[in-house]
């Protein structure tokens, strides 16, 4: 059996998708999940669960550890701690801390020389190699970077903060005319809030006054005061049947000119029904190439901008070649 054989570390809604998406490549082997939870109280679709207390007796069982556990408080830990054992990947998203981050794995990865593959999904991972992409073929440019239609955790958590609501979602909205201006060419200065609007749902208690609730959240400080923000009230019913999902997406776009009066545009759009399951799929292909820079004899920290693209299919060169070149 010469498929690559995957671990997950860590079962929430990334680890589930890294599940369905092996499901979609062949060439990959699930053999085991790990978490810190009780192994009995974590159903996954048919893969076996053990406690991650006995994760290195796997060690010579598992090619690539894929990592899902969350960013703030997880991986900090389990990605230095387990990048000692097993080549590992996961999608840090703490854009501001990924320096540290890298070179905290790379301590790790050099001891028994194996590869930490950081920040692989789509922002972090998708989106970064477009941004290079961008810069690096049009020098002379600017590049914007879109985010949405997409549920934002932090902002959906903060409305549920607020006296007086029971449930509550925001989703981050492109600006169209922000997007429009972009796509002209005219290369216009936006800042964060210039390029989004926020819309928040949300379900009120029943005692709840909908004024105050509005108010509290339009002018919440960083959160929504600097936005064009919206706030509907809606039922438990609604908010049950329409908001229950992770959509999320983006534009990456790169303005620039190749002499005096030539204007080029470069575009990269997602429009994703569910953001873990497509970071999961991220996830699973670039677990695939760091098998094949494993192989190679490749170790130490990495990220999505070490990998040449022909290691993420499982097709040959030559195939890759004849159908896609
Ligand atoms: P979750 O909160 O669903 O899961 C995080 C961890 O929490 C799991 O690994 C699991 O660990 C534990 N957990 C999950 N469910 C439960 C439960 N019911 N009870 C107790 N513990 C539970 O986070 P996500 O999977 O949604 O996201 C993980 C990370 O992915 C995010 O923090 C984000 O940083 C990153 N991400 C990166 C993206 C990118 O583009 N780079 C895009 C999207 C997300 P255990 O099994 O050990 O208990």
């Amino acid at each position: 059996n010469n498929q690559i054989k995957v671990a997950i570390v860590g079962y929430g809604n990334l680890g589930r998708g890294v599940e369905l998406s092996i499901l979609k490549n062949p060439d990959i082997s699930l053999v085991a999940v790990f978490s810190r939870r009780d192994p009995k109280s974590v159903t996954t679709i048919n893969t076996p669960v053990f406690s991650l207390d006995n994760i290195l007796d796997y060690k010579d069982k598992v090619d690539v550890l894929i990592l899902c556990g969350g960013s703030k408080d997880d991986l900090p830990i389990q990605g230095p701690l387990f990048a000692e054992h097993f080549n590992i990947v996961d999608s840090y998203d703490n854009h501001a801390k990924i320096p540290e981050y890298f070179e905290n794995v790379d301590k790790s990865c050099q001891k028994n020389k194996k590869i930490g593959m950081i920040s692989v999904g789509w922002d972090p991972g998708m989106f970064s190699i477009n941004r290079l992409y961008g810069e690096a073929l049009l020098p002379d440019g600017d590049t914007y970077t879109f985010w949405g239609k997409g549920l934002s955790q932090g902002h959906s958590d903060a409305i549920r903060r607020v006296n007086g609501v029971k449930a509550g979602v925001q989703y981050t909205i492109p600006s169209n005319d922000a997007i429009t201006k972009v796509r002209s060419g005219v290369r216009p200065t936006l800042s964060t809030k210039d390029k989004h609007t926020r819309e928040c749902f949300v379900v009120l208690n029943d005692d709840a006054d909908a004024k105050k609730v509005e108010n509290e959240i339009k002018t919440m400080p960083n959160y929504f005061e600097p936005y064009d923000t919206t706030v509907n009230f809606i039922s438990q019913e609604e908010f049950d049947k329409n908001h229950n999902t992770m959509p999320h997406g983006g534009f990456v776009i790169r303005s620039g000119k190749s002499s005096d009066s030539v204007n080029q545009v470069i575009e990269y759009a997602l429009k994703l029904d569910s953001n873990p399951e497509f970071t999961a799929s991220v996830l699973v292909a670039y677990a695939r190439a760091t098998h094949k820079m494993a192989l190679k004899g490749e170790f130490g920290a990495k990220t999505v901008f070490d990998v040449a693209p022909i290691l993420l299919s499982s097709k040959s060169p030559i195939q890759l070649v004849k159908e896609l070149l």
